[in-house]
């Protein structure tokens, strides 16, 4: 009986430790913001250069999509929010960029001046500022329907790009796992903020 009991002990400890590897926060950089509120700013001047299949108020449609892929992650358990303003330090932007980024984050630590785009290779300390920027050269769509996963050549469903990169901005690298922030775009992960990314929010926010 006591045999029994020492077993099925050691069989929960190892389905949580087993959740708990699933749920590891191997792709967090170890930075993040001091305030569990960060303000964001949409540039209506250059993102209404995006081109979306969705004919109408340009910029209104482009804002819509940031607010939807904003909104995903501040409806999760963590108390980080994202909050559109109109000024700020962080910014959404468009430019025409002529090579094959579709979108790219930036963020800077510590002090103005020390941005990184790339999140592999950032030194330690606090996120006191960010930025996305758009590729106006790109195609894009206002989908949320997953027509092709594995689309490799746009139109991009705005929505899906900007839920990645504010994962981006919350401090998250890329990862091979079932993420929004898979490495490269496939709309089965950037559909919407999948358990992993909303676990590993709660972990570093609270
Ligand atoms: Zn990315």
């Amino acid at each position: 009986m006591k045999a029994m009991m020492i077993a099925s002990i050691s069989i929960i400890l190892l389905i949580t430790q087993t959740v708990m590897q699933v749920y590891a926060t191997h792709y967090y950089t170890g930075n993040r913001w001091s305030s569990y509120s960060i303000d964001v700013c949409y540039d209506s001047y250059s993102l209404k250069n995006i081109v979306l299949d969705d004919k109408g108020d340009q910029y209104s449609k482009v804002a819509q999509q940031l607010d939807i892929a904003r909104n995903d992650w501040n409806r999760l358990q963590s108390i980080f929010t994202l909050n559109k303003k109109d000024t700020c330090d962080n910014w959404a932007y468009a430019t025409y960029r002529g090579d094959e980024f579709i979108a790219q984050t930036m963020l800077c630590i510590n002090w103005i001046g020390s941005c990184y785009y790339d999140s592999q290779n950032m030194p330690s300390g606090n996120i006191v500022k960010a930025s996305i920027t758009f590729n106006a050269d790109d195609k894009w769509s206002t989908s949320r329907q997953c027509a092709s996963p594995y689309n490799k050549v746009g139109p991009w469903a705005l929505n899906y790009v900007a839920r990645h990169e504010f994962g981006h901005w919350v401090a998250f690298r890329h990862t091979s796992e079932n993420s929004v922030m898979y490495h490269s775009y496939n709309c089965n992960y950037r559909d919407s903020i999948k358990p992993h990314d909303s676990y590993s929010l709660t972990i570093i926010y609270g």
